[in-house]
């Protein structure tokens, strides 16, 4: 049987999966591989012997041996892009459990020593698309201005992860002209490539020599790079294409903005213990990934099923209301392993995203 088709008649929202490679340690141990795709974006699941299998449908599957080239050419990335060029608020995600590959698809293989990007076969999608952004601005040759803030949530809090100085928690704030914005957030203009990725680099280094324990923090905080493109001629251009992004046209004399966010691990965190710290951190990042699922899965139903969507559920929510209702549009990209260890999590991320509600 096939359950939960993804590509919903919506243009707005579109979810790709991508399974990662057998790590050599999962390898090793003998973990088997539990996830095959059978093409045309639907993907195999073997549950057990005993119980009948599950196939899943998205948009686009990339298999273990799908290049990071393939993923930013064949999940849309490139047309998000440009829709973002053309004023659109864009919202990438990477979702998944803690190691299932979101900062490796969004990124490429950074290490904790690593400051710069190994081969550029292993770039990933945000350094793509700020190639893409450059070259796009380039030839339209009107005076765009793009400039980038990078932040973080962390227990419900936001942090800027450009800013230099101590970490320290920023308001959130709602007006009715802007809607939700960050109170004295850095926003940081950019011209070039190196500038760009120099930014992402010093903010994910940031992200990672957090005072909180090193690993653990960066697969429980959520990070959310946002480019700003500004247009000093305002303009409305209808969207291009067809499918995705198709009859949207506002006039957005804002300016489009592309935003990506590498989200907190989606693992079930468990409440072992009595540390009161954990169990904050457990209650924010199981409230705030509920309350994106529950956004998405509202936003996924046709336009006239929709009920109110419950934006100010968590802060990722709220600042994400913007791209993700009014005019936005949306990619995301589930993170799965193979490996027959993860099946749970595994499952409880294809049905996920994967049913509309
Ligand atoms: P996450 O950000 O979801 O916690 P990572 O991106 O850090 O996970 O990936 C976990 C490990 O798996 C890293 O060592 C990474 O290099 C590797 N990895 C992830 N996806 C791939 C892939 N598609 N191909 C090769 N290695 C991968
Ligand atoms: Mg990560």
């Amino acid at each position: 049987e096939r359950e939960g088709p993804v590509e919903s008649r919506e243009t707005r929202l579109r979810v790709v999966l991508r399974v990662r490679p057998l790590t050599c340690t999962e390898t090793r141990r003998g973990d088997r591989q539990v996830v095959h795709s059978l093409g045309d974006g639907a993907v195999h699941v073997s549950v057990s012997a005993a119980r009948h299998d599950a196939t899943f449908g998205f948009s686009a599957v990339f298999d273990a041996g799908a290049s990071q080239e393939a993923v930013f050419e064949g999940s849309g990335m490139r047309q998000l892009v440009e829709l973002a060029m053309d004023g659109f608020s864009c919202t990438v995600f990477a979702f998944g459990q803690t190691g299932s590959g979101k900062t490796y698809t969004l990124m490429g293989p950074l290490s904790q020593s690593e400051t710069r990007p190994a081969s550029p076969a292993l770039l990933g999608l945000m350094q793509r698309s700020f190639t893409c952004l450059l070259e796009q601005s380039r030839s339209r040759g009107s005076d765009l201005a793009l400039s980038a803030s990078y932040l973080e949530i962390y227990n419900e809090q936001i942090r800027d992860l450009l800013s230099p100085g101590p970490p320290c928690a920023l308001p959130l704030r709602w007006s009715k002209t802007r809607g939700f914005y960050v109170e004295n957030q850095l926003s940081v203009e950019f011209e070039s490539l190196e500038a760009i990725v120099s930014l992402l680099l010093q903010g994910s280094q940031r992200r990672r020599t957090s005072a909180h324990a090193l690993n653990r923090h960066s697969s429980r905080s959520h990070a959310l790079l946002t480019i700003h493109i500004r247009s000093r001629a305002v303009s409305a251009h209808p969207a291009p294409g067809e499918g995705w992004g198709e009859g949207l046209c506002e006039t957005h004399g804002e300016g489009g903005t592309l935003c990506f966010v590498d989200l907190a691990g989606s693992e079930r965190v468990k409440e072992t213990g009595s540390s009161g710290e954990l169990s904050v951190e457990a209650n924010s990042i199981n409230r705030s990934l509920l309350a994106l699922g529950h956004c998405i899965s509202l936003l996924a139903k046709p336009r006239g099923k929709r009920t109110h969507i419950p934006f100010r559920d968590s802060k990722l929510t709220r600042l994400l209301a913007r791209s993700l209702g009014g005019s936005g549009v949306t990619l995301m990209v589930a993170c799965i392993s193979p490996s027959s260890r993860c099946l749970s999590e595994t499952l409880a991320h294809c049905i996920t995203p994967a049913v509309p509600g």
